[in-house]
């Protein structure tokens, strides 16, 4: 099973920027420590982020997606290979690994895959969460979150067209690794009913 499975499980949580990846995954952190779940929670942007900073390449997170499309695969690679590698120090068998990430990322020069083979190869997830809203919720989301830039993406009909291809890039994903894919829905000041949805969804990996 190693060429298929890492030792510990892994789920990959994707959605489109602003539908609430990273709310829902901090609420999901204390509801498994409460339920006694050893859980670790990365986001992939920020091990990217890190890289790039280093190399002066930008100032926040929003650049990175307007980066050549060569020096985003080189920080998307080197992201894969060091989380899975941190994790294996600090993982063992039945405990979780949780990756906030994106199954198609909006760049400056067309939609790049998130999740293409090269990644997969590292991460070799159990399961692809597909974290969904309303877009008219989630333009507004991105709206009100002035901590961020998301301006790049467009208007409520983008935003719906950029759901369509998450979740098709999401299954597409899932067939290299047999890795099942869950739909989840952060519902409007409902975070929490998304965490507990995807908490029941871990524990039956
Ligand atoms: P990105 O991919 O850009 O990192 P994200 O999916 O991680 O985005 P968050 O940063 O978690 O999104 O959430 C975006 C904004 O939406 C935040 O201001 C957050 O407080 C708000 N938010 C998240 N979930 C909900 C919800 N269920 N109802 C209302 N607001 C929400
Ligand atoms: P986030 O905070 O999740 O929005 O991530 C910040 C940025 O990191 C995204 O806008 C992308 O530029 C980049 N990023 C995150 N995950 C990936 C990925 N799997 N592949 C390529 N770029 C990614
Ligand atoms: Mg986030």
């Amino acid at each position: 099973m190693s060429y298929l499975r890492n030792k510990f499980k892994v789920i990959i949580v994707t959605g489109v920027p602003g539908v609430g990846k990273t709310t829902v995954l901090s609420l999901l952190q204390e509801k498994a420590k409460k339920l006694n779940l050893k859980i670790k929670v990365v986001n992939f942007g920020t091990f990217m982020l890190e890289t790039a900073i280093k190399e002066k390449l930008v100032n926040n997170r929003d650049e990175m997606r307007h980066l050549s499309l060569r020096k985003q695969l080189e920080l998307q690679q080197l992201a894969a290979k060091r989380i899975i590698e941190e994790s294996l120090k600090e993982l063992n068998e039945e405990e979780f690994l949780l990756i906030d990430t994106h199954a198609i990322v909006k760049t400056s020069s067309g939609y790049l895959p998130g999740l293409p083979k090269h990644v997969l190869d590292e991460l070799k997830p159990d399961m692809i969460a597909v974290i969904e809203a309303d877009a008219n919720e989630i333009y507004n989301r991105q709206t009100k979150d002035t901590s961020r830039n998301r301006s790049d993406f467009g208007t409520v009909r983008d935003i719906e067209k950029l759901m369509e291809y998450a979740r098709s890039a999401s299954f597409a994903s899932a067939v290299h690794y047999a890795s099942t894919v869950s739909i989840v829905v952060n519902k409007e000041n409902k975070a929490d009913e998304a965490a507990e949805q995807l908490i029941q969804y871990l524990q039956k990996l």
